[in-house]
């Protein structure tokens, strides 16, 4: 061949391969990051707190997995953060160590946010969100996991919402002032207290999010009716498919899903399966998020990882792997539009809906 016609040849052959690889479909990683680009990713649970605060506290559940750098890692836009505490004795001493607690996890976790500003900051609102992810940074957003720390003081919400918390768990895994747990043997109150119900009312109209996450069936019931706003579950997942009190049975989440709120799936095999750890993986995850959609829809679900809390599945070991449950998801078949709501989009529509409902105060 003449060096003419090889140069020609080549040069033919070389736009061939431009023009096919112009049609081929996008790899499925590929369309994971665009999806990404375009989409707000929101976990609405984790204890990292805790354990920045007291990295002293001996605990068995695993820890490092959440930082903003993983965040950024695993294209996750935000996540609430909670200042948590363990149910103690509903005294004026315990009430006050809850207080001190939640007080010091909050002031820690403005400080990671300060000490990290090239990375991350903290969100008070959906715009902060949105502006903190067109800078590429990692929006932090805080809540309360158990209102012990309210004691028998309705100031302290407003207090708390003024430390920037958006979004309070009425209870651990014991009964408190507020309301009753669903790990607790005994009923305190029949659900919520009558300080709950003005707990509830308060936290309406400064605009927070009422979490029934670890809360009794009567509690979330009474909470759901209760609240002007949407309410969410920020962490548990289905109790048809894992029997145990901190799941949700179907009534909760069709009650949950009727006042436009939300149903986070854990991230965790104590929520999951009854599998060995090991063997609990995306597969289990994305069943639970099916129940949810086939149950009440796609617009009353999404993911709250529990991590360094207990959170953690194979494949998803921590906040910087969150892209492989959005594989997961196309893979399941689920659309752009579905997927960007199970991964924030039906969070900022809580959000939102619970700032114009205290704007109607
Ligand atoms: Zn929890």
């Amino acid at each position: 061949m003449r060096e003419k016609d090889y140069l020609y040849s080549m040069k033919l052959l070389f736009l061939i391969c431009l023009a096919v690889q112009g049609f081929l479909p996008d790899s499925l990683d590929e369309r994971v990051d665009k999806l990404h680009d375009s989409i707000i990713s929101i976990d609405t649970h984790n204890d990292f707190a805790m354990s920045l605060a007291f990295p002293e506290r001996r605990s068995t559940v695993a820890k490092g997995q959440v930082s903003f750098e993983l965040m950024k890692e695993g294209r996750l836009d935000a996540a609430f953060f909670a200042a948590y505490q363990g149910q103690g004795p509903c005294s004026e001493a315990g009430r006050e160590k809850a207080k001190y607690l939640a007080d010091s996890m909050l002031r820690t976790l403005h400080r990671y946010a300060r000490e990290n500003r090239e990375l991350g900051g903290i969100a008070y609102c959906p715009e902060d969100i949105r502006k903190l992810k067109k800078q590429g940074k990692a929006a932090m957003l805080l809540s309360i996991e158990n209102a012990y720390c309210l004691g028998e003081d309705l100031s302290l919400v407003e207090h708390y919402y003024n430390m920037g918390v958006r979004m309070i768990g009425l209870t651990h895994n014991g009964n408190n002032d507020v309301a009753d747990s669903c790990i607790d043997s005994l009923e305190r109150h029949g659900g919520l207290s009558p300080f709950g119900f003005r707990v509830i009312e308060e936290m309406n109209r400064l605009g927070m999010i009422v979490d029934v996450s670890h809360a009794s069936r009567k509690t979330c019931l009474q909470a759901v009716k209760a609240s002007n706003a949407p309410i969410i579950a920020s962490h548990s997942c289905v109790f048809n498919l894992k029997e145990i009190p901190r799941n949700l049975t179907d009534q909760e989440i069709l009650a949950i899903a009727a006042k436009g709120g939300l149903v986070q799936i854990s991230i965790g095999r104590y929520f999951l399966s009854f599998l060995p750890k090991e063997q609990v993986g995306l597969s289990h995850l994305i069943e639970h998020i099916n129940y949810v959609v086939n149950l009440a829809g796609v617009d009353h679900v999404g993911i709250g990882s529990d991590f360094d809390g207990g959170g953690g599945i194979d494949g998803v070991e921590n906040m910087g792997k969150m892209k492989a449950i959005t594989r997961a998801l196309l893979e399941e078949g689920y659309t752009p539009e579905d997927i960007a709501k199970i991964w924030g989009g039906n969070v900022i529509r809580v959000l939102d809906a619970v700032r114009a409902n205290a704007r109607s105060f």
